[in-house]
């Protein structure tokens, strides 16, 4: 059975050969549509196709004729239609159209004009300067494409942690049955919570490990069963993705789970401080001489060498040796941390759920307070709110304020920073909302001085409360923009001023790296979800475990406050 990113990506390949042979546009949009919203469902789409009494049409972006293909997806994990699609347009050419900066029209304009069939034609057009030279290209554009490519071939075949999580969980659900599994776990990248992931590791402890790799390989997503022995199976699933199962012995369980789940740097820092012990650590256990002194746990094995026990998102070596040793091994921030969400769009602008639906929804998580920032004027593609309209929106929100006691509903606004500096809105507009978000969406590409002046000079504007996706990555598609980060963490610092870990599994932004530095600078964290429908108040846990990556507590973000602490300490006296 596809999952649901399986699922919305198909439908984005159906969109992107569609526009690859100038379809429709509303065709088009459709699909995309599509696609977007069976991302954000926060439950498996075969939940609703098997339930008699819902519809997969009552989900907004799915009509009828997508709901049909969805079931047939769903049921015989068949798309007729992309089939089709795909028997019209070679395979290099789809993977074309993949290259970051590039997209199905300019795909195609490539294609006709050059006859650049694959990959490698076009990083030889690019190279030879060919493409500069079409309509509508130019060097700027030639220079993304190279960026592009090379973004392509780094990313190679990690997936987003949240994909991940998808397969580990279906997968969690097929093994649990199986009665020879004692103990399981996914080991690697996945466990520490890393932002992609390539290939996962389980780790079981069983009496028959031919019974756990005979119900592996019964797994229904698996294509092709790549290598069996006595203890080890790798499979491959329909996706490309890579599964490794162990057994191992209970007694060296911990050891392994330990060795597998890394990273490689922390395991050379382990091994390191274990020879100092006159100790020597493996995958099977620590050793004094062939004597196993640890293995059975993970604390244990830490233990051994008198450390405490790591969580996993902090074993890269980047800090958590030092904490340990200083004895500051922090209580990291947990889902549960959390009472508020500052960053969320309704059907005003971008979003697909109304106002109170937001609310409604937040309600229903159980929290605090909210901030409703719809875009401003600036995003003419998503209607942005101006003056007018924000104000009517802010009534409403008070209008709403009075209906519910328990949530507070602050009145935001994601603003732009224009490109030639200054905000989208004017101060006196600006001055009427608790929570101002700033955001660049547009003119990402500038130099580095001015991208950074513009924001820089945001976090100097009294009514910005916070910057959004301060380096506008998308994971695997989007470079950051050339910011310097440094001369952001100043100004934030400087003026009291919050910075966002945006929790969107293609965002993380800031990441794990760039948050601990901001931790260092004493700025607070807002992690928020960005949510533009219902379902995307669910993507906070993906926030929580980048910041976990980053060492961050509880008191380090700030909407783990209660509402008066973070009226108190991050909005102005009078809001
Ligand atoms: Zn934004
Ligand atoms: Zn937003």
């Amino acid at each position: 059975m596809p999952t649901n990113s399986d699922a919305a990506n198909l439908l984005d390949e159906i969109a992107d050969i569609l526009e690859f042979q100038a379809a429709n546009p509303f065709r088009i949009r459709a699909y995309r549509n599509g696609a977007r919203a069976v991302r954000a469902l926060a439950e498996p789409l075969s939940a609703i196709v098997e339930d008699e009494q819902r519809q997969l049409t009552d989900i907004d972006g799915i009509g009828k004729d997508l709901a049909e293909k969805l079931t047939t997806l769903v049921e015989t994990g068949e798309l007729p239609m992309l089939d089709e699609l795909r028997a019209e347009v070679p395979e290099s050419l789809i993977q074309l159209m993949r290259v970051p900066g590039l997209g199905p029209k300019k795909a195609a304009a490539l294609h006709k004009e050059l006859g650049i069939e694959n990959l490698h034609d076009l990083r030889a057009a690019c190279e030879n300067e060919q493409v500069r030279s079409l309509k509508g290209f130019g060097a700027k554009t030639e220079a993304t494409i190279l960026e592009g490519l090379d973004l392509a071939e780094a990313a190679g075949e990690r997936m987003y942690w949240a994909h991940a999580d998808e397969i580990v969980q279906a997968l969690r659900e097929h093994l649990e049955p199986c009665e020879a599994i004692q103990r399981l776990e996914f080991a690697g990248s996945y466990r520490r919570g890393r932002e992609t992931v390539r290939d996962l590791d389980v780790l079981v402890v069983a009496d028959e490990p031919d019974a756990v790799m005979d119900c592996l390989a019964e797994f229904p997503a698996v294509d092709t069963v790549t290598g069996r022995g006595d203890t080890k199976m790798s499979v491959r699933l329909a996706d490309g993705v890579q599964v490794d199962l162990r057994v191992v012995p209970a007694e060296s369980f911990g050891a392994a789970l330990h060795y597998f789940t890394g990273s490689k740097e922390h395991n050379v820092a382990l091994r390191g401080l274990a020879k100092k012990r006159g100790l020597k650590i493996n995958e099977y256990g620590v050793w004094k001489g062939d004597k196993a002194v640890a293995g059975a746990s993970e604390e244990d094995v830490y233990a051994a060498l008198d450390l405490p026990w790591f969580p996993p998102e902090l074993r890269e070596n980047r800090l958590e040796f030092d904490l340990a040793e200083a004895g500051k091994l922090p209580r990291l921030v947990e889902l549960g941390d959390i009472r508020g969400d500052l960053h969320m769009h309704t059907d005003q602008t971008d979003g697909a759920a109304t106002l109170e639906e937001m609310i409604e929804a937040a309600r229903a998580r159980g929290l605090e307070y909210i901030a409703i920032t719809d875009h401003s004027k600036r995003v003419t593609m998503a209607n942005g709110l101006d003056a007018r309209r924000l104000r009517q929106q802010f009534k409403e929100i008070d209008r709403l304020n009075q209906k519910y006691d328990d949530i507070h509903v602050l009145k935001g606004v994601e603003c732009d920073i224009l490109e030639r500096g200054g905000m989208d809105l004017d101060d006196d507009v600006l001055a009427e909302a608790d929570w101002v978000v700033a955001s660049v969406h547009y003119g990402q590409n500038q130099p580095r001085e001015q991208i950074t002046r513009r924001i820089v000079d945001a976090l100097a504007n009294p009514n910005v409360s916070v910057i959004a996706h301060p380096t506008g990555r998308l994971i695997n598609r989007r470079k950051p923009y050339d910011v310097d980060l440094e001369a952001v963490f100043r100004a934030a610092a400087e003026h009291g001023k919050l910075l966002e870990l945006n929790a969107n599994p293609a965002r993380l932004d800031l990441d794990d790296v760039a948050c601990a530095a901001a931790k260092r600078h004493g700025i607070p964290i807002a992690i928020s979800t960005d949510a533009h429908r219902t379902a995307g108040l669910d993507v906070m846990r993906y926030g929580i475990l980048q910041a976990r990556r980053a060492g961050l507590t509880k008191n380090d973000v700030a909407n783990t406050r209660s509402l008066k602490d973070f009226k108190r300490l991050y909005l102005r006296p009078e809001a």
